[in-house]
């Protein structure tokens, strides 16, 4: 149990009605119902203001963790008219006031309480590291300089300005624009890691698309979780494969069909398939000549696994291939093949989702932010009147500050008088 703030101290003292123990170290105490009898025998712990997770003044009861304990412990907290329950996120939310995280580490610290898989997890404490934020807070170091160039020259026109400025300003906001559209470029890497990657299993009814997702839940892969897809015709199963997050849907049969409700869970099927980040099209050995399958060999493009199910009952005499992609034999029955397959996909995950060296965008929000920015950078370039040029500068670096978090005017008057001396 936490407390945050100025009543963290008189909490600490009231409740175990002794002096606060030295900062930072764990000490053994009694807990008391200042109205009653002890609570419990355990640990407190006291964080002095500034160096806390907060920023504020800690304290922390460290109690056996039963409901009752709990419970008591709460009742004698709550009934203090300095302090009161924190809402979700308070804590990390004062830490960000008070300066301890930005906005991305906010993010990155949930992500990591929330990580499923190793990956995942690796993703979110880089971003708690604050890697992200310190990319982008260079970006804006840098556009904030430049603005601070591109002002001075319209507001102080008479002070003498080093030569050039005009141009060295266009130049570094060429490479700044540049860096940045490189950096969105990343096919969503670091957005796939943490919301899944996402698979779909397509194929004719009956090839056995149910079976080899029973299969592939079942064996290398843990299951993370198992639910009804928000569709009544798509199965979802979430799998770590080699620590990546992958979502795999099971779609209904393709197959052209007269039927009106069969028909719209083909649709169903081929929007799936067109959102998917990589498809598993399913063939039938026994049937590999079949016309239900015409539906399945469209679909089936560099992105997709082409795997031919049921080579127990047949295994063909040679190679299979699909829209020149080689098909990888297996049996969902026996589980031949599986092996394959699972390490197909492994390779395929790590190749669209894996960390790169640079940290990664994990958000929307920051591939928004970083959009808005390179827009503002881009009309910028088209060389309006100084003044306009000026504020697509500003528009930019705001951008680049919702990021974070901090968007912040003074610094940029803090660049001008630093680097110019105006005014001396
Ligand atoms: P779906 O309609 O594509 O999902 O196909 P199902 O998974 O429901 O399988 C259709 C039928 O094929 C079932 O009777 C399965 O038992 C059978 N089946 C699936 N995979 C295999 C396999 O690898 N070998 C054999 N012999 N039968 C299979």
């Amino acid at each position: 149990m936490r407390v945050s703030g100025p009543a963290a101290g008189p909490a600490l003292r009231g409740l175990t009605g002794s002096s606060i123990p030295p900062p930072r170290v764990a000490t053994r105490a009694r807990v008391f119902d200042p109205d009653g009898g002890p609570i419990d025998d355990g640990l407190v712990l006291w964080f002095p203001a500034p160096a806390s997770f907060t920023g504020e003044d800690v304290a922390e009861f460290h109690v056996h963790g039963g409901t009752a304990v709990l419970a008591a412990l709460i009742e004698v907290l709550a009934a203090r008219p300095d302090v009161s329950p924190a809402e979700p996120g308070d804590f990390t939310r004062r830490a960000f006031d008070n300066g301890k995280l930005d906005l991305t580490q906010a993010e990155g610290l949930a992500d990591l309480v929330d990580a499923e898989t190793e990956a995942q997890r690796r993703q979110a404490l880089r971003q708690l590291d604050g890697e992200l934020g310190e990319v982008c807070e260079a970006w804006r170091a840098e556009l904030v300089a430049a603005l601070a160039h591109a002002e001075a020259d319209i507001d102080f026109p008479d002070e003498d300005l080093p030569e050039g400025v005009a141009e060295s300003v266009r130049h570094k906001i060429s490479a700044l624009h540049e860096s940045i559209a490189r950096y969105l470029d990343d096919d969503r890497r670091g957005e796939r890691l943490r919301e899944g990657f996402y698979v779909v299993i397509v194929g004719a009814p009956n090839v056995g698309k149910s079976s080899l997702l029973n299969r592939l839940a079942q064996r290398d892969a843990a299951i993370v979780s198992a639910r009804a897809g928000t569709t009544r015709d798509v199965i979802e199963v979430h799998l770590d494969i080699a620590g990546f997050p992958t979502i795999l849907a099971d779609t209904a049969g393709l197959r052209a069909v007269a039927d009106e409700i069969e028909s719209e869970g083909v649709r169903r099927a081929l929007d799936r398939a067109a959102r998917a980040d990589l498809k598993i099209a399913v063939f039938d050995a026994t049937s590999a000549a079949g016309g239900d399958e015409r539906e399945t060999r469209r679909l089936v493009d560099d992105n997709t696994l082409v795997i031919l199910n049921k080579t127990d009952l047949h295994m063909p005499s040679g190679a299979v291939t699909v829209n020149g992609c080689t098909a990888i034999p297996v049996s969902a029955r026996t589980g031949a093949g599986l092996d394959s397959l699972v390490s197909q996909l492994q390779l395929a995950a790590a190749q669209r989702v894996g960390t790169g060296a640079a940290p990664a965008i994990t958000r929307a929000r920051h591939r928004d932010a970083l959009q808005s920015c390179l827009d503002s950078l881009a009309r910028y370039q088209m060389g309006a009147a100084p003044e306009l040029a000026a504020e697509d500068l500003r528009l930019a670096a705001r951008a680049l500050g919702r990021i974070t978090g901090r968007v912040d005017v003074e610094d940029i008057l803090d660049v001008v008088f630093r680097d110019f001396c105006i005014g001396k």
